[in-house]
């Protein structure tokens, strides 16, 4: 029998308008707050009007922090942990896709710690990171359930994480309606990336009993919004379920780690800019194919719940959502592999992953 803990310390607070609802809960955090946002997403969504109603109704003072950059580099954290050390708040609101999100615990850490960004990747701090409430504005990676941040680091030419599980955010309020202004393709983009997190997740060798309850569920729900994602039109219950399915996949990631997709897709984000969720994507039917012949079971399980007959028409419905995938050089293609081997997350993808096998998939797709 497997030995397992299942461990999620977030409050989850779904609904319309529960931020101001609810923004009673933001005083056991303290008298000031820094918000920590990209530079238009936070307003457009409308999340900050209400994280700022919210703040004041309750007395709580605040200053804001507007320059996360997407995919946020060291330096660019370091830039906001300068902020959060002169300024001293007694936690943080982030507002914001990934990026914001994942800058808010490095600078949550950062605030506290008077360490140098690269030190981050220690993942021993002296002292406890700031409390972090999370409002999400994608519907996709998750980290306002994870204790993930994930950086670029510009001299290892990738990106890295680092996690302690202070980072799980204190509270998360998922309200569908930022995600309404969301362009078409960053909403597609950002879902699959969902999506990876709960196939990853699913087909991790850490998945559990418990955590594949939550994947399931995600992908169940993730089924119901292709055709939505496919036309490019969503209502809110679309919305919404796009939302509560990326929840989902960061429970269910929060356990298990992502795998050997996520670990190349970070070379084609880096070297190729392609968004996150669509650096995933692109792999993601080489990615199946390659389980099966390991998982088999599991795999036709996922194709089960997604509603899609094999891997070819999750290669087809990712290409309809994305476009195609970009044409990686041989030389890139051992370098991406070389790069990806070392990374923890191939460990938890199935079977022997070799940089052969890395070699094989990028090609293929
Ligand atoms: P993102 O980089 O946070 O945002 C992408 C773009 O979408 C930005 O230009 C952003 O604008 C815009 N945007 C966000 N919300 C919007 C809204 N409601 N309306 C209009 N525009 C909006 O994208 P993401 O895919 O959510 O996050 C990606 C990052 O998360 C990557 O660094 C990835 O590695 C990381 N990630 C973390 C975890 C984890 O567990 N922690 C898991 C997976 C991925 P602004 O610049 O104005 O904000
Ligand atoms: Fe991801």
């Amino acid at each position: 029998m497997q030995s397992y803990s299942f461990f999620m310390p977030t409050k989850v607070v779904h609904g319309e308008k529960e931020l101001v609802a609810q923004a009673e809960q933001l005083r056991q955090f303290g008298k000031k707050c820094l918000l920590v946002t990209g530079k238009n997403s936070a307003r457009l969504s409308g999340a900050l009007d209400d994280a700022e109603e919210a703040l004041k109704s309750q007395g709580i003072g605040y200053e804001h922090f507007d320059r996360v950059e997407n995919n946020p580099s060291l330096e660019n954290v370091a830039a906001g942990g300068e902020v959060a050390r002169r300024y001293k708040p007694d936690f943080i609101l982030a507002i914001g896709g990934g990026s914001p999100l994942d800058a808010a615990k490095a600078i949550a850490t950062l605030a506290t710690n008077q360490i140098d960004p690269d030190e981050l990747y220690s993942n021993k701090f002296d002292h406890t990171p700031l409390p972090i409430v999370a409002i999400p504005t994608t519907a996709g990676t998750g980290s306002e359930v994870t204790p993930y941040s994930i950086l670029t680091v510009p001299e290892a030419e990738t990106k890295r994480s680092f996690s302690v599980p202070e980072l799980f955010p204190k509270i998360a309020f998922l309200d569908w309606r930022y995600t309404e202004n969301l362009p078409v393709p960053i909403t597609r983009d950002t879902a699959v990336d969902a999506l990876s997190h709960l196939v990853e997740g699913y087909l991790s060798r850490r998945a559990t009993g418990t955590s594949d309850i939550f994947s399931e569920q995600g992908m169940r729900l993730w089924a119901k919004c292709i055709p939505a994602l496919r036309k490019g039109e969503f209502r809110p219950e679309d919305r919404d379920r796009l939302l509560v399915a990326s929840t989902l996949g960061g429970i269910t990631i929060s356990h298990t780690g992502t795998t050997l997709v996520h670990s190349l897709g970070y070379s084609l984000t880096y070297y190729h800019d392609l968004p996150h969720g669509r650096a995933n994507g692109v792999l993601m039917g080489e990615y199946l194919r390659y389980t099966a012949k390991h998982a088999p079971e599991q795999v036709s399980n996922v194709l089960g719940w997604l509603g899609l007959a094999n891997a070819d028409e999750l290669a087809t419905l990712m290409k309809d959502l994305l476009g195609p995938m970009v044409a990686l050089a041989e030389d890139e293609i051992k370098e991406y592999s070389a790069k990806a081997i070392r990374t923890k997350n191939i460990g938890y993808s199935q079977g022997e992953v070799t940089e052969d096998v890395l070699s094989k998939i990028l090609r293929d797709s």
